[in-house]
């Protein structure tokens, strides 16, 4: 590695280009004849050197600049770490006669981040409003206010905020009676909290394949699968798409089956001009980090079923009567979330829409960037359906997604593959009832990085990257 680190002190602009780009660590150690270290240059400054009129066959040492950060032989890594920034991620370290004998590359794992939470607004504010308040449990304003502010975003009546989206997903099902005996239909393509919730309220899992198009539940495989068993239908607003909820409510009303939407990944998403997780019986999120709005940990039941509000209120806490303390009725959970939580998801509520505009424009800016390529497959925008960019979503349709993955790692660009289709995994295999098309869109699914708008050097690296 370090022959493609170092550049003789002759060299030229040029060259010292091709090194960097060979070497991927986007800089190379200018050396005398002697090996003896003259300076670092980074792709930065050949930049800056070739806009202020130097020429490509210049030699290197004209750019060389005489400041740079370098490490000695011996020295301590707590004392060469020290010395790395944002910036400077990686030095060269010298022998006494002041040659380069190795280097050093302090990876701060991904520099280009898949996700990662945006807590600029009032988070941390109303944090520790809570905290000072000292109602850090499960009492406190700021639940009651999450509850109101985020079932009304959605277009709901109630609001019933849990540990978490797949507690909520529990939580749905138990106050729907949904337990052993009973069927209840998932898609193949989620993740596995779905299905998880299924069999611990003891009931039947049946998975459906996808539609092609939106990757979403298919509803003609959603009514070959009723038995006299189907209790009820989990539609997945999958990677922020809204699911074909008038066919499946279509069919739901025709079998008498109730429709739990997990809308996990889709907050702030609207079918026929109302938001997901208001058409269904009841709808699930979740507020994990990773999810558009999050609280950490966290997530809700929304209802406009008065009577679903309030069994899943007592069934949220121990199943505990709301009259009469320590007294128990039901065998209940402790699902509830923290007003610490509750704090941060109302203030990331204030700023859903700067949030999803943010997400949008990233996902636009690699389709400006990378639409010309004929191996990607965006997200299809369906008529009716304004779906929500939670993780930008592509196809690689060239059967090369998972060695793409692995080259984009070398150069610290993140990024996930889709989720395993459920029927795959021996956990479930038992239970699948079609899974053709969603075997096919999890092979070639990628998600890249959504935390922020990539620069244009990762871009043009991914570019690189997918033709190659
Ligand atoms: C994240 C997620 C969940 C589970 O949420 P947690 O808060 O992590 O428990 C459930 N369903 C889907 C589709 C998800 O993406």
């Amino acid at each position: 590695m370090l022959d493609k680190l170092l550049c003789r002190k002759d060299q030229t602009v040029l060259e010292a280009l091709r090194l960097i780009n060979s070497n991927a660590l986007g800089a190379v150690f200018v050396v005398d004849r002697q090996d003896k270290l003259m300076g670092v240059v980074t792709d930065g400054d050949i930049r800056r050197a070739l806009l202020a009129g130097k020429d490509l066959n210049e030699k290197i040492s004209v750019i060389c600049q005489p400041d740079f950060v370098y490490a000695r032989l011996g020295e301590s890594p707590q004392e060469i770490i020290a010395r790395t920034n944002e910036k400077i991620r990686f030095l060269p370290i010298i022998n006494s006669d002041g040659e380069v004998v190795d280097y050093f590359h302090h990876r701060k794992g991904f520099s280009v981040q898949v996700a990662s939470p945006d807590l600029q607004g009032n988070e941390f504010k109303y944090l520790v409003d809570a905290f000072l308040s000292t109602w850090i449990s499960s009492s406190g304003k700021y639940i009651s206010l999450f509850e109101q502010n985020f079932s009304s975003y959605v277009g709901c009546q109630y609001g019933v905020a849990t540990s978490n989206g797949t507690a909520a997903l529990h939580l749905a099902l138990m106050a729907l009676g949904v337990g052993p005996g009973d069927e209840v239909i998932v898609p193949d393509l989620t993740f596995a909290a779905t299905i998880n919730a299924v069999l611990h309220a003891g009931a039947t899992p049946v998975i459906v394949d996808i539609l092609e198009d939106s990757w979403t539940i298919d509803p003609a495989e959603i009514e070959k699968a009723i038995t006299p068993r189907t209790k009820a239908i989990i539609p997945v607003h999958v990677y922020g798409q809204c699911c074909d909820m008038e066919a499946i409510q279509a069919i739901a009303s025709r079998h008498k089956l109730y429709v739990v939407e997990d809308a996990a990944e889709a907050h702030g998403a609207a079918y026929q001009g109302r938001r997901v997780g208001s058409l269904g019986n009841i709808s699930t999120y979740s507020f994990f980090g990773n999810k558009i709005l999050t609280t950490g940990e966290g997530g809700m039941c929304l209802t406009n079923d008065p009577e679903l509000d309030r069994k899943m209120r007592v069934l949220r806490d121990h199943g505990m009567n709301k009259k009469k303390r320590y007294w128990h009725d039901v065998l209940g959970f402790n699902y509830r979330m923290t007003n610490l939580q509750a704090a941060i998801g109302v203030a990331q509520l204030e700023r859903i829409d700067d949030i999803l505009a943010k997400r949008r424009q990233i996902e636009d800016a690699y389709r400006a960037q990378l639409g010309d390529l004929p191996n990607l497959q965006w997200q299809t925008d369906l008529e009716g359906c304004e779906r929500v960019v939670w993780l930008v979503c592509a196809l690689i349709t060239d059967g090369k997604r998972d060695r793409y993955m692995v080259e984009m790692k070398e150069h610290g660009i993140d990024s996930r593959p889709f989720f395993y289709s459920l029927s795959e995994m021996p956990l479930y295999e038992q239970y699948a009832f079609s899974s053709s098309v969603s075997r096919k869109v999890s092979q070639m699914g990628i998600n890249l990085p959504t935390a922020d708008i990539p620069d244009v050097s990762v871009m043009e690296k991914l570019h690189e990257i997918f033709s190659s």
